[in-house]
């Protein structure tokens, strides 16, 4: 692929992120901070759990500017825009309100002085993946912001940043803050199939570096760092290293996902076709990103480094090694699963 030449940060514009309180959301308004961005960030009424408290204090304790509402109201997102002149505009709401957003890119539209707008995705490239129901129903809502943003005219970037970090469970809502398996891997197909995995705080480091820059203008932003290019076999050598002992392998194959897509439980199905399409079909390298519409993250920014996978999975020992006190990583629990099942679980990938 051709790389443009480096374009110097723009500016230090007012950006404002949806699904702060969320979990990609918190990770690019943290970065936004840590890039000096005035930060505002919107907070939902309604009764907010513990872990949402925290997570909004938190932000404001490092300067971030709260903004209450939903982005369905067309009139408050107007007024908010205007009166905090925000430039950049981020969202991450969750899987379930994607289709929120086209009342958010009416009032991006009315209000005409938003520089960039990056609508929910933080996944796989959707017009290009075409996983099986129910997850393909995402990525119809995802294709038709994508859609009604390019009509308007205001300019975007589509952050494709692949799988978070973590072990992918298929039966799970939330994989990536589970630690990976202590009883048993299971394996999708023959488990040679490769994908990307990303740090959550590098989506939010090179979201904020790409909204900085022209050379993303209405492009897919694709992250496909070469260091953490892992099919699930090599997953499962690098966790077995990490605890020091070998686990058994259960293949789990096309038609047992298939079968757990087609069960349509929301949001375990979803995930379960996620998965199907990143490890049988190979949706994150079928095909190459050297496009006209498409940039790559380590192309465009090779003095950048990404933390590597090694490094992550290091978290999710120390993750057990708490849970697990005693014997260090070599006395594993009896019962792992017990470990597994204790760490919450929140919401729909890809
Ligand atoms: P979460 O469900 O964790 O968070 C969603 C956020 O959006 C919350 O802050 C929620 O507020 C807010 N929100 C939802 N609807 C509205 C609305 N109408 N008005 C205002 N705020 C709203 O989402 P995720 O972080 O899991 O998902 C975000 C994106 O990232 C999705 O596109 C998802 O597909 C993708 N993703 C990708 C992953 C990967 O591995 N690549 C992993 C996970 C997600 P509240 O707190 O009030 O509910």
């Amino acid at each position: 692929m051709t790389v443009p030449p480096a374009i110097p940060s723009a500016t230090n514009g007012r950006v404002f992120v949806v699904g702060a309180t969320g979990f990609i959301g918190q990770f690019v308004a943290e970065a936004s901070l840590s890039a000096g961005h005035p930060t505002y960030f919107l907070v939902r009424p309604g009764a907010a759990s513990p872990a949402k408290a925290t997570i909004v204090k938190s932000l404001q304790d490092k300067g971030a500017i709260p903004i209450h509402g939903e982005i369905n109201d067309k009139q408050l997102m107007e007024k908010k825009l205007k009166e905090h002149e925000i430039e950049i505009v981020i969202s991450a709401v969750g899987g379930a309100t994607i289709l929120d957003q086209l009342v958010l890119v009416e009032a991006l539209k009315s209000v005409k002085t938003v520089k960039r707008f990056l609508p929910s995705e933080f996944g796989h490239d959707v017009d290009r993946a075409d996983p099986v129901e129910p997850g393909l129903q995402m990525y119809i809502e995802k294709r038709t912001v994508r859609r009604a943003i390019e009509q308007s005219g205001i300019p975007y970037s589509y952050i494709c940043c692949n799988s978070i970090a973590s072990w992918p469970y298929y039966d799970n809502r939330h994989p990536s803050e589970l630690p990976p398996p202590l009883d048993r891997f299971q394996i999708y197909g023959d488990g040679s199939v490769k994908a990307y995995f990303v740090d959550g705080g590098d989506i939010g480091k090179f979201t904020m570096l790409a909204v900085n820059d022209i050379r993303t203008v209405n492009k897919n932003v694709h992250f496909r760092p070469p260091t953490n290019f892992y099919s699930i076999n090599d997953l499962a050598s690098l966790w077995e290293k990490k605890i020091g002992r070998t686990l058994p392998r259960v293949t789990i194959s096309e038609d047992d996902l298939l079968a757990a897509a087609a069960e349509n439980r929301i949001p375990e199905s979803i995930v379960a076709s996620f998965t199907h399409d990143i490890f049988i079909k190979g949706c994150q390298i079928n095909f190459s990103v050297d496009g006209a519409g498409d940039v790559e993250v380590t192309a465009l920014y090779p003095g950048e480094t990404f933390r590597s996978l090694e490094d992550c999975f290091e978290d999710f020992l120390v993750m057990i090694k708490d849970k697990v006190d005693d014997k260090g990583t070599k006395g594993l629990p009896n019962n792992p699963k017990s470990v597994v099942e204790t760490v919450p679980i929140t919401a729909v990938c890809s």
